[in-house]
């Protein structure tokens, strides 16, 4: 590992685990303030960045401050100081830290948000409760049998042929090609006005969506032909990879009583909001971090006996139809173990600087009984 690390080197590392087109079409991941060229002396982990969180990092020497929700959402006008998300970028410019979010692509992702809380509550057999639509897309190409080894090396280096734990998968069949180049042609194989026939591979991957474009260029570099027949589709079919929301099963059948204690010690609450289900026994549980009541039908449809989510409004609950245990836990105690996320993701590719987990409980709510 090279001895300095900056700022963009972290943002990579970061990107490659929730790449940023993930991100919902109203949201502001990415870099929000700083440069991704600064040499990185510290990092600080929160959920949200606020005034306080930077004052943490410059106590501490850190120079880059990685949050889930970002600071910057909507459009700033000015910067004058007058709210609190103005007073929070300007500290940070007036001393040289850099804010990067990584929001809700850390949310679409099979290991990120909903993972940890998954992981927390112990779920087994755990799934995406929601995939996120056209997310995927074949490449089917056609390319000489003696080329299509090294056609194929260059296409899964880019990214192609990657199925949850499996790598470099694609199939091929054998047939002819034909085709007769023209007088301004130059072809690889054959001659200029002469029909020709070749022993060519039908070979097809399967790719995020999103890497298209450097899936195609190591696709014409690595081909011998001049022009490459290919065909690319947008799939409809559910990504396991990218979705919203999980789902997953306790290892054993909980009462809704026994749940709810299992619930706060397992995520550290002060309390839960929750629809009761009477004697229903509690085992297939679905997870969804911060605001998560667009999904309470998908919970119900996928049998879920209880839903783990927070910010749900009064009529929301109703939707629970008597059987299903909504579980509002609060925003920020549902999402606070994101940085944990962002502690392993960095300290399993770094080990030059100190990651530090903010010690500011950033939650604006307080609770009284
Ligand atoms: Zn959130």
């Amino acid at each position: 590992m090279k001895e300095n690390t900056s700022i963009g080197d972290i943002i990579r590392v970061l990107e490659q685990y929730a790449p940023i087109p993930y991100q919902e079409s109203y949201d502001n991941s990415g870099l929000q303030t700083g440069h991704a060229s600064d040499e990185v002396k510290g990092v600080l982990l929160t959920l949200d960045c606020t005034e306080a969180v930077v004052e943490e990092a410059i106590a501490i020497g850190c120079n880059l401050i990685v949050a889930h929700h970002p600071v910057i959402f909507k459009g700033l006008k000015s910067l004058t100081g007058r709210s609190y998300v103005e007073r929070t970028i300007i500290k940070a410019i007036q001393n040289n830290i850099a804010i990067y979010a990584c929001h809700t692509n850390l949310d679409s992702v099979h290991n990120g948000v909903n993972a940890k809380i998954a992981e927390k509550l112990k779920l087994q057999h755990t799934r995406i409760l929601t995939s996120k639509p056209h997310t995927l897309m074949q490449l089917a190409f056609f390319v000489p049998v003696a080329q299509t080894d090294q056609v194929l090396a260059a296409i899964h280096k880019a990214g192609a042929g990657q199925i949850g734990e499996y790598s470099d998968c694609s199939f091929q069949v054998q047939g002819t090609g034909r085709f007769k180049p023209s007088d301004n042609a130059d072809p690889a194989i054959g001659e200029k006005g002469k029909p020709e026939q070749v022993q060519e591979n039908r070979v097809e991957v399967l790719f995020p969506a999103f890497k298209q474009q450097r899936i195609m260029t190591a696709l014409l570099e690595a081909h011998p032909y001049e022009e490459v027949a290919h065909y690319l589709t947008l799939l409809e079919n559910g990504n396991q990879e990218v979705g919203i929301g999980m789902i997953g099963e306790l290892e054993t059948p909980l009462t809704e009583q026994e749940f709810l204690a299992y619930l706060k010690r397992h995520m550290q609450l002060p309390g839960v909001r929750y629809t009761a289900v009477g004697e229903k026994q509690i085992k297939r549980v679905a997870v969804c971090g911060g605001s998560g009541s667009f999904l309470i039908k998908d919970a119900l449809r996928q049998g879920a006996d209880a839903y783990v989510t927070a910010d749900v409004k009064y009529h929301e609950f109703f939707d629970a139809e008597g059987c299903l245990l909504i579980a509002d836990i609060g925003h920020y105690e549902s999402e606070v173990f994101t940085k944990e996320i962002f502690y392993d993701t960095i300290s399993k590719n770094f080990t030059n600087f100190a990651v530090y987990l903010s010690e500011v409980n950033t939650n604006p709510i307080r609770y009284t009984y």
